[in-house]
């Protein structure tokens, strides 16, 4: 019997899987957003979001640091503002900064005026902290519009990282799309604040399921996009535990770690024959089929 024809993906350094580590500095933006038509009123909620930057920031900075783990953060440009402090130690420890909205406001609840112009101030805040113009954009709740991949490629970003279509980087009208998981995101496991969530899992758990994801990657030379949140993921239990699986993840010599930007740009010098899916602005609303 024939062999299964092979379709790897071409990742950086010949590894047979890759590992991007990202958080999403959201801090109090999506409360602000939310409450926007009242004045916030919930003193709770708005601290313990400001935890992020005040201390999830510096306890995954250390990890990082301990772990020689390069990392994008997604940064509103309204929390550049508020907390620069934290965003400039995230630049200083030679992190990438890549776009997350002005306040966190999703796409689909934009004018493409509106986004346009929100993007336009988020990228002068961000790229006047990082001393270089941010590249990537992931979007606030993940969500997206046609009119939205419009923007985002007319602003001349290099790629987006909100979908799930793949589990491998593809095009999506026209931008590179580092694709997301949301098994992989710690706000699933993690988010609690009182209001009658399911209890939060124990971070042993949680990173033994990443484990899990990090062996099916290999096996099946996929992407493991862990997105985090330094409010929710900067807790010192949390970290810890994600301070293990890095240094696991470090050892696996088949395992290609980076920031979402590098491989964009890994993507896109690639052969476009070894691009395995694409899907055309036109094409954004069919199924695959019928292409
Ligand atoms: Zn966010």
């Amino acid at each position: 019997m024939e062999g299964a024809v092979v379709t790897a993906y071409a990742w950086p350094a010949d590894a047979r899987a890759a590992l991007c580590v990202t958080f999403d500095l959201d801090a109090e933006s999506p409360y602000i957003w939310r409450t926007r038509a009242d004045p916030p009123a919930d003193v709770a909620e708005l601290e313990q979001r400001r935890y992020g930057p005040r201390r999830g920031v510096e306890h995954l900075l250390a990890v990082l640091d301990r772990t020689a783990t390069p990392a994008t953060f997604f940064v509103p440009g309204w929390v550049a503002t508020q907390h620069r402090n934290a965003v400039r130690d995230v630049v200083a420890a030679g992190h990438e900064l890549a776009l997350h909205g002005w306040c966190h406001e999703p796409p689909d609840q934009l004018t493409p005026d509106e986004l346009r112009a929100t993007l336009r101030r988020a990228r002068d805040v961000i790229g006047d902290l990082a001393g270089r113009a941010p590249r990537g954009y992931r979007s606030p709740s993940w969500r997206m519009t046609p009119t939205a991949l419009d923007v985002l490629a007319e602003l001349g970003l290099a790629y987006d990282s909100s979908l799930m279509g793949d589990d491998r980087p593809y095009d999506v009208g026209g931008l590179v799309e580092i694709p997301v998981d949301w098994t992989t995101d710690d706000a699933v496991h993690y988010r609690y604040t009182g209001h009658g969530e399911r209890a939060p899992v124990a971070p042993q758990l949680v990173v033994d399921s990443w484990r899990d994801e990090l062996a099916g990657a290999r096996d099946h030379g996929a992407l493991v996009m862990l997105t985090m949140h330094p409010w929710i993921s900067g807790r010192p239990a949390r970290a810890h535990r994600l301070e293990q699986l890095l240094h696991e993840a470090h050892g696996l010599d088949d395992l290609w770690i980076g920031t979402a930007g590098a491989l964009a740009d890994h993507h896109t010098d690639l052969p476009h024959s070894a691009q395995r899916t694409r899907v055309a602005r036109d094409e954004i609303g069919r199924p695959d089929d019928d292409r």
